[in-house]
């Protein structure tokens, strides 16, 4: 399959702000985590490729992580899953919509429910398999986005729930979606906020007491994650490839969706009280258009 030109293969460079200088920070089981000289920007500092996360992604240590999750709870839980259907369908966008890292289907079948004609992208086997057959055996795209093709402007809506943290290029990913999104068309993101109350207590921790630090640094850091953007660098570099921002909001996972014990899960609720009112959400969402 042709590759596009635009992908870097490796994380060489801040996709935020183009420079190379990136340097590590701290160390964990799995590799260095760094920091963009540049900007600030919060990244992998081991290089990864992306035929390695790729190779990750496809192997069946994903299945043991945070991630295991219960599905079925997930669609009525995230909320901007409609707010962004919602959006689409006032600003009369309607039509071809691709969900890049479709997971398990679940928004594709909420978009098909409304009337939308629905694309996915999954190149996790045994996860495509099963969101095919949620949808009615409907084949779902098992590239990568990086070897994906489309034609220009060849879709009204293109989305990316909890996908860009994953990517080794994220910049080259949306020049390409940006490419295929048709004028006046919708993007929707949603990942990490890394400037949340819980990654700032873990590296007060991770100095002052490392054991507790060591317990929960794995729902923080994992080796699925490349990028770990703020509400100011995902707006950056969103801005910088040629959108315009229409939604940014934090929100917090859904407890449910944890796959921790009970006690964890108390703390957790706690946790996004005080988040919430500092504005310091675990997660971010955001809706942009391309003008
Ligand atoms: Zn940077």
């Amino acid at each position: 399959m042709p590759v596009t030109n635009s992908i870097h293969h490796t994380l060489s460079r801040c996709a935020v702000c183009n420079s190379e200088d990136i340097h590590d920070w701290f160390k964990t089981d799995f590799g260095s985590i760094g920091r963009c000289g540049g900007c600030g920007q919060i990244l992998r500092a081991d290089r990864p490729t992306c035929n390695s996360m790729v190779t990750l992604h496809q192997s069946s240590n994903l299945h043991n992580t945070p991630y295991a999750f219960q599905s079925e709870l997930v669609t009525r839980e995230l909320v901007f899953y409609i707010s962004f259907l919602n959006l689409c369908e006032k600003a009369g966008v309607r039509g071809k919509i691709l969900d890049v890292g479709c997971w398990l289907g679940e928004f594709l079948k909420l978009a098909a429910s409304r009337g939308f004609d629905i694309t996915g992208i999954e190149p996790v086997r045994e996860i495509r398999e099963l969101a095919e057959r949620a949808l009615g055996n409907k084949p779902i795209d098992p590239r990568p986005i990086e070897d994906a093709e489309f034609a220009n402007e060849s879709f009204d809506a293109i989305t990316m729930w909890d996908v860009i943290e994953h990517l080794v290029d994220p910049r080259g990913v949306l020049v390409q979606i940006h490419r295929w999104l048709k004028t006046g068309g919708y993007l929707g993101i949603a990942t990490i906020n890394h400037n949340s109350l819980m990654y700032l207590i873990y590296h007060i921790l991770r100095k002052t007491f490392p054991p507790l630090a060591r317990l929960f640094g794995p729902m923080l850091y994992n080796p699925f994650h490349t990028y770990y953007f703020t509400k100011q660098s995902l707006a950056r570099l969103v801005e910088n490839v040629g959108f315009e921002i229409v939604e940014h909001r934090g929100y917090e996972c859904p407890i449910t969706r944890l796959n921790v014990g009970l006690a964890l899960k108390f703390g957790m609720r706690a946790l996004y009280v005080f988040q919430g009112v500092l504005g310091m959400q675990g997660e971010q969402y955001m809706f942009a258009r391309k003008p």
